[in-house]
């Protein structure tokens, strides 16, 4: 069976909008779009923004496939992976009859989006790992569901965890999904640790979906840029339901720069540093009495228990720094999270730690 049959019944049989550019052709005089026949006034060298963009622009399509190692139609460039978190649920979920699965506490918009689209939510919380502090999907009890649900959604590293998914877990499980379920590994922390990637499994499993992000390792938030990395005919099927034109072409252009051979290896500088800054100020964190436990940090951030989360926080925003609460999240009391910033502020936010006023340790 195609994977493609787990689609949406209006979208296996949804003829895309047929944009202008989509049956364009190749001629050199353009009157079919109503675009204006120049650029002006605001305008970018060797750009032509009188032009629509195209849907899915080649040199960031072909640059990241190339990166991640995959063939170019296995890759849908989009407005950041939330834009791909949500067209996966566009695509397959149908409204009040579909589920997805997720693994609390983790990233808050796939509820969200399902939500948004009326689809339900299936929560099988992430299960601890006797003796260590790390977290797992509970692959029994996500087995046990997936007659009930079309896409189980992972995230490796876990934000706000910082667990990685353990790779024989995901590979029977997706064995035992085939045919039946999308397995989503959202990957958008994979740069801090790339060995960990289960972008290899792609060639043995076509209900493998795999999320990335320029937000992240490649420090672009603000272009919103994501990539969804799939078998040739999910991408077929989630270009079908993607907007006509989703990548302005500015945006094309930086993303194309930052999956260049200079912006890869920028990236990966970036990466290292980060990656120390991240162990030093774990190991300075280990010496306060105020840290009850550090989570698992594949990321670029790390969560802390503290004794006391909310006295933590408070003093913190006292002193204008910015963290993220999650002490109100099943299994999450006191804990804070911490994304990893330059040495400058990871100094101050142990200053604040190690001036902490005795009751609240
Ligand atoms: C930040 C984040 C995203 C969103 O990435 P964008 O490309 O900025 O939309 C997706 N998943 C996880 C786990 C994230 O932490």
């Amino acid at each position: 069976m195609s994977i493609a049959n787990l689609a949406r019944r209006v979208v296996r049989a949804l003829t895309p909008y047929q944009s202008a550019r989509r049956i364009g052709g190749k001629g050199h005089v353009w009157l079919n779009a109503n675009e204006a026949p120049q650029a002006y006034p605001f305008t970018i060298e060797g750009s032509r923004l009188n032009r629509y963009p195209e849907c899915q622009p080649a040199e960031v399509v072909n640059g990241y496939a190339a990166y991640a190692g995959v063939n170019p139609d296995q890759v849908l460039v989009s407005r950041g992976a939330d834009e791909a978190i949500e067209l996966l649920i566009r695509t397959f979920c149908e409204a009040g009859e579909d589920q997805i699965l997720i693994c609390p506490p983790t990233y808050g918009m796939y509820a969200i989006s399902a939500e948004t689209c009326g689809v339900g939510i299936v929560e099988q919380p992430l299960a601890e790992q006797p003796l260590t502090a790390s977290r797992q999907p509970d692959w029994p009890a996500i087995a046990d569901r997936l007659s009930d649900v079309k896409l189980v959604f992972l995230c490796s590293p876990n934000n706000p965890t910082g667990d990685l998914v353990g790779r024989d877990g995901l590979i029977a499980l997706l064995e035992k999904a085939r045919d039946r379920a999308i397995v989503v590994v959202d990957e958008a922390y994979i740069e801090f640790c790339p060995e960990a990637s289960v972008v290899d499994l792609l060639a043995r499993f076509p209900n493998l979906v795999v999320t990335r992000t320029l937000s992240k390792a490649f420090a672009l938030a603000g272009i919103r840029c994501g990539f969804t990395l799939a078998s040739p005919e999910v991408i077929a099927m989630l270009a079908k339901v993607i907007a006509p034109y989703p990548i302005p072409e500015p945006i094309a252009q930086i993303a194309a720069q930052a999956l260049s051979p200079m912006g890869l290896e920028l990236m990966r500088e970036r990466v290292v540093e980060l990656n120390k800054q991240k162990a030093a100020f774990k190991a300075e964190l280990a010496k306060l009495a105020c840290v009850k436990a550090v989570f698992e940090d594949k990321g670029n951030f790390v969560l802390v228990r503290f004794v006391d989360g909310a006295a933590i926080f408070a003093a913190m925003k006292a002193a204008g720094i910015i963290l993220r609460d999650f002490s109100t999240k099943p299994g999450l009391d006191n804990s804070i999270r911490v994304t990893i910033g330059y040495q400058g502020e990871m100094d101050a936010v142990l200053a604040v730690l190690r001036d902490l006023p005795s009751p609240t340790l």
